[in-house]
């Protein structure tokens, strides 16, 4: 067991897991990879354009702490069904371990690896004084009641019971959860810790509804940051948004959000997939309706302002920007060689594999990473625990300001180093945020 002064009494045990897999060394490689693998290969290819100790490497590519925790629920039938909840706690060098918990079917050890990892190089390019964790549970969310939610998601936190916290690891929403689970998240951990610390241990989550301590603008903030990030390739490439058209793979959080905000920039949206389909209008898709739409009906199918496509048709869609905001590895070389834009900008963690990149690259098709766009989400997350340990509530201008400031400050870093070194936006962003974590290990040291 791994100790750790700000987590004196972890209930859980430690999981060493080695993947039977080895890591990528060459970007090059066309050949399609899991997620994991591509993340790995990407951070190393990045290392090779900077200095970084022997040992900071080493250890990025592990995770710190790698908590599973198994735990039975009972369902509304009155049996009872075992879950498996991952924590996976990367790296806290710059801050408390800093990630969303994902309620999805195709949640694995490995996927949560790389999406903490994410989370780690996410943070310290954006100088949130955060580091990177990600949580899981494998399960399908419309297979289970409201009530069987709420019991999942807090018994889930009760697992997990010392192992997060204010000041040592804060979950917040991804695919599959939402504000309301990160309240139920919340109000477990306040009943299950002292209660003289009730209203101090607010922070413990991010992500929540306003009315129970979440921040104005955080539902929208992923979407708001891959927002600014289009709005300075625009303005670096003289291209005009009015007009602009555009397609967005996922209308969930991120997606319709995405849509929405781009749309008051004049913007079409003349594309959409979800897990229902592919549906397209090259006169414009009308966000607001669309996401209604989705809410009801579970999907974007059936929607009466747009006429469904095949899903190969849509990567096909004439446009100008690409919005990937659903899951890992969905543009493969194949969807790559399809996609008719300028611009790929990654609402998601991890769209793009290997072998898509490669072909993006040679295609002249210019990419704005992971964890450059879709940063915007764990910024308002620290503006939220900022407000929380404040006893604060800021109004939506000063989140939207401090959260402008914030995306394009890292985003002219990660451009100039591109710029500097020749090379594309993700290896400079992932550059950028491991010089940060190299230095503050050489000043700090390895303890003892
Ligand atoms: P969400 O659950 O709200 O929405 C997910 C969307 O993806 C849904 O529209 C769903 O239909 C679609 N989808 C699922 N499987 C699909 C498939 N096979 N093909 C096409 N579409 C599919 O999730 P979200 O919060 O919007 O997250 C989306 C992505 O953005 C994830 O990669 C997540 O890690 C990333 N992200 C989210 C946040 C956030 O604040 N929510 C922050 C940073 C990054």
């Amino acid at each position: 067991m791994q100790s750790d002064n700000l987590n004196p009494e972890p209930v859980v045990e430690r999981v060493t897991q080695q993947t039977s897999q080895t890591p990528e060394t060459s970007l090059s490689d066309a050949h399609e990879s899991s997620f994991f693998l591509t993340h790995r290969a990407q951070l190393e290819h990045a290392m090779g354009f900077i200095d970084v100790a022997a040992h900071v490497r080493m250890i990025l590519f592990e995770p710190r702490n790698e908590l599973i925790v198994n735990f039975p629920v009972r369902l509304d039938s009155g049996e009872y069904q075992l879950f498996t909840g991952y924590r996976i706690q990367h790296n806290n060098m710059l801050g408390p371990y800093k990630g969303g918990v994902r309620f999805h079917p195709e949640v694995t050890l490995d996927e949560v690896k790389a999406l903490a990892s994410v989370m780690t190089v996410k943070c310290a390019l954006l100088q949130v004084p955060f580091g990177g964790a990600k949580g899981g549970i494998s399960l399908v969310p419309g297979d289970y009641s409201r009530d069987e939610l709420e019991r999942i998601s807090r018994r889930f936190v009760h697992d997990l019971g010392n192992n997060i916290g204010p000041e040592y690891d804060i979950p917040a929403p991804d695919v599959g959860t939402n504000s309301q689970i990160m309240v139920w998240m919340m109000d477990t951990y306040l009943n299950t810790h002292s209660r003289k610390d009730k209203n101090a241990h607010k922070g413990v989550v991010t992500g929540k509804t306003l009315a129970s301590g979440g921040s104005r603008g955080r539902n929208k903030a992923t979407g708001q940051g891959v927002t600014y990030c289009v709005q300075e390739w625009a303005s670096e490439n003289g291209v005009r948004l009015d007009g602009c058209r555009y397609i967005v793979q996922g209308f969930g959080n991120v997606g319709s959000q995405c849509a929405l905000l781009l749309e008051k920039l004049g913007a079409k949206l003349v594309g959409v997939q979800d897990h229902s389909g592919s549906i397209q209008n090259p006169t414009g898709i009308a966000a607001a309706g669309l996401a209604a739409h989705a809410t009801e009906h579970g999907g974007i199918a059936g929607f009466a302002g747009a006429e469904a496509i095949s899903d190969d048709a849509f990567w096909a869609l004439d446009c100008e920007i690409c919005i990937p905001a659903a899951l890992e590895d969905q543009i493969n070389a194949e969807v790559a060689r399809k996609l008719r834009c300028r611009l790929v900008v990654e609402g998601a963690n991890g769209p793009t594999t290997l072998g898509a990149e490669a072909v993006l690259k040679q295609r002249g098709i210019e990419v704005i990473p992971d964890l450059m766009a879709n940063a915007g989400g764990v910024v308002v997350s620290y503006f939220e625990w900022l407000q929380n340990k404040r006893t604060e509530s800021w109004p939506l201008e000063k989140v939207d300001t401090r959260l402008w400031s914030m995306m394009r400050a890292a985003y002219r870093e990660m451009r100039a180093f591109a710029l500097e070194k020749g090379v594309d936006n993700r290896t400079a962003a992932l550059a950028v945020a491991i010089q940060r974590i190299n230095q503050v290990y050489l000043e700090r040291g390895i303890f003892p």
